[in-house]
């Protein structure tokens, strides 16, 4: 089948009515959708799983696996522009897309993100700290990693874990054989683990004209390795937020990146008291911590992404109140929506997922706390 007749990419700021292609069903792409449509644009949502939250809100839909080259190509030719809401897409996937269509953020920002290696390995060619890491593909590199890492530390594979999946805490020698063998063979990388003060990350864009624009440093809180709650901005030292904002600048415009990425950072204590960073991981795309977005800034994370994958400008990342806060509803805690929607104060997200699996994101609630009267 013919590529479709389009404008070269430099050109190309879609108008109003043209369609983003997203590779991804999930809760994301569903926020992106309804995002896009709010600006007159359209999306074709392409996933592989017949009950994907995004397919209901998207104009379009195509369900297929990503190896099927010719929905692939069909795809492409039916959309003006491709970006992904799941870092998980083979670059293969994005790489035969792009032969046909732009693709933004490009495979090199995926490809870079899939890797705990690769992104640890630019985070620090940029000059940003990171947890001591090794190499780690067999049980006698583990033992040799350790060299650098020290104990206690963490063995994750490089790829596809997520959400704490695909991770063994080490805390004795005697640990060693049970973490390798829970990484089945797979590469992995061991990092000290680090006692932090909190967990920060920064939603930021980049727009196709090289624009930056960042959010409100946001403070999350894990529970059983998945986030429960994120609030902004972040309660640590002006200067250490401005660095996590520089470093994510660099990250984004080292992989030339267009549209919205999540940087994950731990902050320490310093010995003389000051806080440091150090990158934990990079999001090739719009990130859980940025939700709070939706209902606490003038332009949302997914507004923001969809103008800079559509060429147009970024919109102000400025927080309408003096705190917003986002509170993840994992699994049966869904059930409370109508205790939520009873605060008139609360706006409840739901994505639309019929099965309550344990630990599965099924919506979130999120609350803006105003500016005090005398600084309105
Ligand atoms: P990750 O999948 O790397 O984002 O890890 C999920 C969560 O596990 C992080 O947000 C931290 O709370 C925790 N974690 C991961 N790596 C480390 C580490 N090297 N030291 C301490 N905690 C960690």
């Amino acid at each position: 089948m013919p590529a479709r007749q389009r404008a070269p990419v430099s050109a190309a700021i879609l108008p109003p009515g043209a369609t983003i292609g997203i590779l991804g069903g999930g809760q994301l792409g569903r926020m992106l959708a309804l995002s896009a449509a709010q600006l007159g644009l359209r999306c074709h949502i392409y996933a592989p799983e017949a009950d994907s939250p995004a397919f209901e809100v998207a104009a379009r839909h195509t369900c297929a696996g990503y190896d099927d080259e010719a929905a692939l190509m069909a795809f492409a030719d039916a959309v003006d522009v491709v970006t992904y809401e799941f870092e998980n897409v083979p670059v293969a996937t994005v790489r035969s897309l792009e032969a046909r269509v732009p693709v933004r953020p490009g495979s090199r920002a995926l490809g870079v993100a899939q890797d705990r290696l690769a992104e640890k390995q630019l985070a620090r060619s940029l000059g940003a700290a990171t947890a001591a890491f090794a190499s780690v593909n067999s049980e006698a590199e583990l033992v040799a990693a350790l060299a650098t890492t020290g104990l206690p530390a963490v063995l994750k594979t490089t790829r596809f874990g997520y959400d704490g999946k695909g991770q063994a805490k080490l805390m004795a020698m005697d640990g060693m054989q049970a973490a390798w063998q829970a990484m089945r063979g797979q590469p992995a990388i061991l990092e000290a683990f680090v006692g932090f003060r909190c967990e920060v990350s920064v939603v930021a864009a980049r727009g196709l004209d090289g624009a930056f624009s960042a959010f409100d440093v946001t403070q999350n809180e894990h529970r059983h390795h998945i986030l429960h709650r994120s609030t902004a901005p972040a309660a640590i030292a002006p200067d250490c937020a401005r660095e996590a904002v520089a470093i994510t600048r660099r990250i984004a415009e080292a992989l030339d990146y267009v549209g919205v990425l999540g940087v994950e950072f731990f902050v320490c204590a310093a010995g003389d008291g000051a806080e440091t960073l150090l990158v934990n991981e990079i999001a090739p795309r719009v990130h859980n911590s940025g939700h709070w977005t939706m209902d606490g800034a003038i332009t949302s994370q997914f507004e923001q992404h969809v103008r800079a994958v559509a060429g147009w400008p970024l919109g102000s990342p400025a927080l309408l109140g003096a705190e917003a806060e986002m509170h993840n509803l994992i699994g049966d805690e869904a059930g409370t929506w109508a205790s939520i929607v009873a605060d008139p104060s609360a706006r409840l997200h739901l994505y639309g997922k019929a099965d309550a699996r344990p630990g599965r994101k099924m919506g979130h609630v999120n609350r803006l706390k105003p500016h005090p009267v005398s600084q309105r």
